[in-house]
């Protein structure tokens, strides 16, 4: 079973990068559960976790250590850039870093990038390596991408909620093929398997699960094999 943890870039207090009427924490957020979202409905052989599932503040050394502490086998940190430029950049620690964190970094730099290409001419800013926080204390491979300028006329493509899906669903798709995550086999749309579970309505407690996230999951992994199940 990998695990991936992934970092919104943030949150809280910290709204990160404000401009056009955006904000980096949201514009974050909603990438990173387009991500999860994905990955959740495509793949196997998977856990994942998120340093926030709301709007909390964290340090940076606080999401390192959730990663750690865990165990994970990627981290992934997703921002939005600010300064005016244009384009998409993704960084690894500047320091001693090993050979399968450059090989992350290049699976996701190419899928990112292509899926930006399809909303328009976006400009590669290249594979980059900074002296960050999360890149530098996380144990394992660790990429922080630059997703266009919050403060350009970039805001244009973050303004398109399809844009950042894709975003998303492109951070999803190159962790998969950097874990070799096997793909759900896809079964066709809903048979009529109801009948057997009528009547029964299963209840999922939140509290037996570190988070309502997790319940909504099993919920809707029921729902999906035809058990009717309701959060509690
Ligand atoms: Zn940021």
């Amino acid at each position: 079973m990998k695990k991936i943890f992934w970092d919104k870039g943030h949150g809280g207090s910290d709204p990160g990068a404000v401009a056009n009427g955006l904000q980096e924490k949201v514009l974050t957020h909603k990438i990173v559960e387009y991500g999860m979202d994905y990955l959740q409905a495509n793949y196997t052989g998977f856990e994942q976790r998120v340093s926030r599932a709301g709007d909390q503040t964290l340090t940076l050394s606080q999401r390192a250590k959730m990663a750690n502490d865990w165990g994970a086998d990627v981290f992934i940190s997703t921002h939005i850039n600010a300064g005016k430029g244009t384009g998409f950049e993704s960084y690894i620690y500047n320091g001693g870093v090993s050979s399968q964190t450059v090989a992350l970094q290049n699976v996701l730099h190419g899928e990112i990038l292509a899926a930006m290409r399809q909303f328009g001419n976006v400009v590669d800013r290249g594979k980059k390596r900074a002296n960050y926080a999360v890149l530098r204390e996380t144990k394992m491979p660790a990429v922080l991408t630059e997703n266009l300028f919050i403060d350009s006329n970039d805001a244009k493509l973050l303004k398109n909620e399809e844009f950042l899906k894709a975003v998303g669903e492109a951070h999803a798709r190159g962790i998969a093929k950097f874990l070799g995550l096997p793909q759900k086999a896809k079964t066709a749309p809903s048979q009529p398997q109801q009948k057997a579970s009528a009547g029964k309505l299963y209840r999922v407690q939140v509290g037996a699960f570190s988070d309502r996230k997790n319940a909504e999951r099993l919920a809707e992994e029921l729902k999906k094999k035809g058990y009717p199940a309701i959060i509690v």
